[in-house]
């Protein structure tokens, strides 16, 4: 019996046997090649890939679905497919100049240290990029014919990994590098497979067809278990079985506190393939999108693909309400914050201060966001406003957006409704301005606002005790803005990771919140704890 300790990428607890997945090592022929021919060959191979990459996202749900759009996308990206041209050209056969290419890509964006998001997409241009070179050797993409359900390990995964083995048959998932961040990691938490990422080397070498106990919440797994091992997580497996069923039950239940205060459960999300968890596990819309995670490495998107990007998320949310920010580069830390190549300190140019420096950005931003606003419940709020003026400054944009729209003819929301993200004190003690200016909402971001309240950096491990979203001042600033709203009669609601945490949950309930906003995982817990919660009228308020 051996414990191995890896990260929690999708959470549960398994017993099972293991698989190894062993991939098929390239080796390329040395030709001569005529470059039309395998030109033309590449040109069906990819055609061929795309056909069965959308005829994969037409079986999937959103969250699968967007992740197969996107590397059908990425088999068209300009750049990537001029350079496989011109290796074409210059004598290297079609399928080993789309490997070279497609490894040089996902290794460039794999090396973004700092940057989950561009890394998790290193792995799918490989896995479409190895599509199309198994296409062109006459290989089936279809990997595995299992006959019983095992816990897959693997080097890392590819998303079309988990479509590639019949459903069901996977039990659990270890890897022995990869990422929680990764898309497979994503499809795993919502197909509710457990998974480990980053195990190490030495399980993968020694796992093949041996028992393990998978703790994927925990982020180890255990080989060879002995009997007294497998008891105890079969008792687990059993009480959390017992544990989700409860919760799951909730999600059927009215969102209404003991004493019958109704409120409304949302969900922070980045796009498309999260939304579709949120909604499956209760969220009634989305309260925050971050709108900058859909940028691509070294280029903001046209205003056609931000439409789609928006209509996509809407499409996901299932007719519910999606509130989208505007970029907030800056503080985000993706790609796009190092192409801007902005002075990005917390204190600098982040979110709205950034958009107005970058009127074309931000005006295509708009323009999309009320195009898309035309197709379903879309608002739109400011991250990182800090008074009045800059408010005046963005709705400035907003008209001439307007404007143009109805210049260019098409159809869009003449009414969409612009809200700010509540981040910095001095919002919070202006709040009263906004209203008179038309603000429509007011979405209190905690994660932000606790830092700039505090003065501590959300980051920074060792000032962590500084760092307290339901604190007095936090509690004085929200009442604040509790009052403006309700005597401007302008909706509330409350955002950030504090929220998903049930006890400051209840504490923003009883400061007048009936709006929450989250993370998907954390909704049933907060939902469990405001069902049994009073929502004490203020004078009754405990500090
Ligand atoms: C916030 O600031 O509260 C928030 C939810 O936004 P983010 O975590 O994206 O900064
Ligand atoms: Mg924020």
């Amino acid at each position: 019996m051996k414990v191995y300790k890896g990260a929690s990428a999708s959470p549960g607890l398994v017993l099972g046997q293991v698989s190894r997945l062993e991939r098929h090592v390239e080796t390329f022929s040395d030709g001569p090649f005529n470059p039309e021919r395998e030109q033309r060959m590449l040109d069906e191979a990819i055609h061929t890939a795309q056909t069965e990459l959308d005829s994969m996202a037409e079986r999937s749900a959103p969250t699968e679905q967007a992740i197969f759009l996107f590397q059908s996308m990425m088999l068209e990206d300009e750049g990537m497919m001029n350079e496989v041209r011109f290796q074409i050209k210059a004598g290297v056969g079609a399928a080993e100049a789309m490997d070279r290419v497609g490894r040089r890509y996902a290794e460039r964006l794999a090396n973004m240290k700092d940057n989950a998001y561009m890394q998790l997409r290193s792995v799918d241009i490989l896995d479409a990029t190895s599509r199309v070179v198994n296409i062109l050797g006459n290989r089936p993409r279809v990997w595995m014919a299992l006959d019983h359900p095992v816990i897959l390990a693997a080097d890392v995964l590819m998303p079309t990994d988990l479509f590639s083995v019949p459903s069901g048959m996977i039990l659990g998932l270890i890897t022995s590098e990869g990422s929680g961040q990764s898309h497979a990691a994503i499809i795993a938490r919502a197909m509710n497979i457990p998974g480990i990422v980053q195990v190490g080397q030495g399980f993968l070498d020694d796992c093949d067809g041996r028992a393990v106990i998978l703790d994927a919440t925990k982020g180890e797994c255990i080989l060879d278990p002995d009997a007294a091992a497998r008891q105890q997580a079969v008792t687990r497996i059993c009480e959390l079985q017992r544990e989700n069923e409860e919760l799951s039950a909730l999600r059927a239940l009215p969102n209404r506190t003991r004493d019958g205060a109704a409120f409304e459960l949302l969900a922070n999300c980045f796009g498309p393939e999260d939304i579709d968890t949120a909604m499956q596990s209760g969220a009634c819309g989305v309260g925050l999108l971050r709108s900058s995670y859909m940028m691509l490495p070294g280029r903001i998107l046209d205003e056609q693909e931000q439409y789609f990007f928006y209509t996509s998320c809407l499409a996901a949310a299932n007719g519910c309400p999606v509130t989208v920010r505007t970029f907030d580069f800056g503080a985000d830390r993706t790609m796009a914050d190092a192409y801007q190549g902005l002075q990005s300190s917390k204190l600098g140019l982040r979110g709205i201060r950034n958009s107005l420096r970058n009127p074309r950005q931000f005006e295509t931003q708009i323009c999309a966001l009320m195009r898309a606003a035309a197709r379903g419940p879309l608002r739109v709020m400011f991250p990182m406003v800090t008074d009045v003026e800059d408010w005046d400054a963005a709705m400035e944009v907003v008209e001439r957006c307007r404007q143009r729209l109805r210049e260019r003819g098409v159809s869009f929301n003449e009414d969409t409704s612009f809200g700010v993200m509540l981040s910095v004190p001095s919002a919070c003690l202006t709040a009263e301005e906004f209203v008179a200016h038309g603000c429509g909402f007011f979405v209190i971001g905690t994660n932000d606002l606790t830092q700039y309240t505090h003065a501590v950096d959300r980051e920074l491990a060792p000032a962590e005790h500084y760092y307290r979203p339901a604190s007095k001042a936090m509690k004085k600033l929200i009442r604040m803005v509790m009052d403006t709203a309700k005597q401007g009669n302008v909706p509330v609601t409350i955002c950030g990771l504090a929220v998903g945490n049930p006890a400051n949950a209840t504490q923003y309930l009883q400061l007048g919140l009936r709006s929450f906003s989250m993370s998907p995982q954390n909704l049933l817990e907060a939902k469990k704890a405001l069902l049994e919660a009073d929502a004490l009228p203020e004078e009754e308020e405990l500090e």
